[in-house]
């Protein structure tokens, strides 16, 4: 299967391309040509009409999408998730899990193992994210506090038989924290500090076991005091730790988003969405989460009492979108925070994140404007 994508304003980490061609063969990245190339001997042609063309999006950290959630005892919720992450560019994604019972994290891992074993016809889904349950019960969020526990190997070791983890949010200040680090390091596992109340000393001993990666920072962590610094602190001091933010411009005022994409090195961002099953739905959907009603207006989902923000309905592209505006930084050097970056931790950056020959041809085309989608390319197929 040959493709060509002509007409492409290339932007991929330190490259930007205007009238690009894309030659793609058998999944791959052939060539990327900075001149048009004939359309003879493909099998089929996209026009990119100068819309972007950039590496498919990873979304290390997302719950739902189109009224699913990954932990809903349904195994339909994967497929919804995936096609919801696919239609906004994501093209791998880590479905993520709740705080809830061993039981229902198995039947999760089952969900995602039957979504690949069906072919996978939505994004991609190698891993699955693991955010709790071994979290601390002072820093829950929106998590059930009622399911929280200590970190247990032997707990990890059950749902990664089922289907791979990849990714575990844990408090790092609990019981043999430091060591899960290690453990889960030694396992291929990314371990991430995440729904954490630890001192920046409690954090040192699971760095020097390996832990790199801080879930949603800043939010549900310790903030930066004068005095303490905290895992906001640690954030900013530490340059290798690679810090999820989710770019809605709620959940992190502008100034913030601000704040970390200029002062922290851009090798070690990742941008998350943390969309909830709202996502990808209309105005005025309503659901329960932990038992309060939540309704969706204006494209935020928020608490029907209090009008508290229950949680993230945000898409990749529009992240992207927020901190290029607020920043000014130029997509060239933003867009290794939306897959690269992702792909290297995860262990897949020789293949994956990039426009590039020899990369995968997961692609998302995107409209200069609005960063709306206008196709998506998983494995050199368009899927949208
Ligand atoms: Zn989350």
């Amino acid at each position: 299967m040959k493709t060509l994508i002509k007409n492409a304003h290339v932007i991929s980490p330190g490259v930007e391309i205007e009238n690009a061609s894309i030659a793609i063969k058998d999944g791959k990245i052939a060539k990327v040509s900075k001149r048009p190339l004939s359309p003879k001997g493909y099998d089929e042609v996209y026009d990119a009409r100068g819309w972007y063309v950039m590496p498919g999006f990873i979304d290390v950290h997302t719950h739902g999408a189109l009224t699913y959630d990954f932990c809903d005892a349904d195994p339909q919720a994967v497929f919804k998730l995936a096609e919801g992450k696919l239609a906004e560019g994501v093209t791998t994604v880590l479905p993520t899990t709740l705080t809830v019972s061993h039981e229902e994290l198995l039947a999760a891992a089952a969900n995602a193992k039957a979504y690949v074993d069906a072919g996978q016809p939505f994004a991609k889904v190698p891993a699955i994210h693991l955010e709790g349950p071994f979290i601390n019960v002072k820093c829950c969020g929106a998590q059930n506090p009622e399911y929280v526990r200590k970190p247990d190997l032997k707990e990890v070791k059950e749902i990664n038989k089922v289907f791979p983890v990849k990714l575990i949010s844990y408090a790092v200040e609990t019981e043999g924290g430091a060591a899960f680090a290690k453990q889960c390091v030694k396992m291929g596992i990314v371990p991430s500090c995440g729904h954490t109340g630890a001192k920046l000393k409690e954090l040192m001993p699971a760095y020097a076991n390996g832990l790199r990666h801080m879930t949603h920072f800043c939010n549900q962590m310790t903030p930066l005091h004068h005095r303490e610094i905290g895992m906001v602190g640690a954030g900013f001091l530490i340059e290798d730790l690679n810090t999820e933010v989710i770019c809605d411009k709620i959940h992190l005022c502008p100034d913030m988003l601000k704040l970390i994409f200029t002062r922290r090195n851009l090798a070690h961002i990742q941008m998350i969405t943390d969309s909830l099953r709202c996502s990808h739905c209309d105005d005025g959907y309503a659901f329960q989460m932990g038992g309060l009603d939540v309704k969706l207006e204006n494209g935020e989902a928020r608490l029907v009492k209090g009008g508290n923000l229950a949680g993230s309905t945000l898409w990749m592209g529009k992240g992207l979108k927020n901190v290029h505006e607020v920043t000014g930084i130029a997509l060239k050097d933003l867009v290794r925070t939306t897959s690269w970056n992702q792909a290297i931790e995860l262990g897949w950056g020789d293949t994956l994140g990039k426009v590039e020959e020899g990369y995968t041809a997961d692609l998302a085309v995107l409209c200069r404007k609005r960063f709306d989608i206008h196709a998506v390319f998983v494995d050199g197929v368009r899927k949208v």
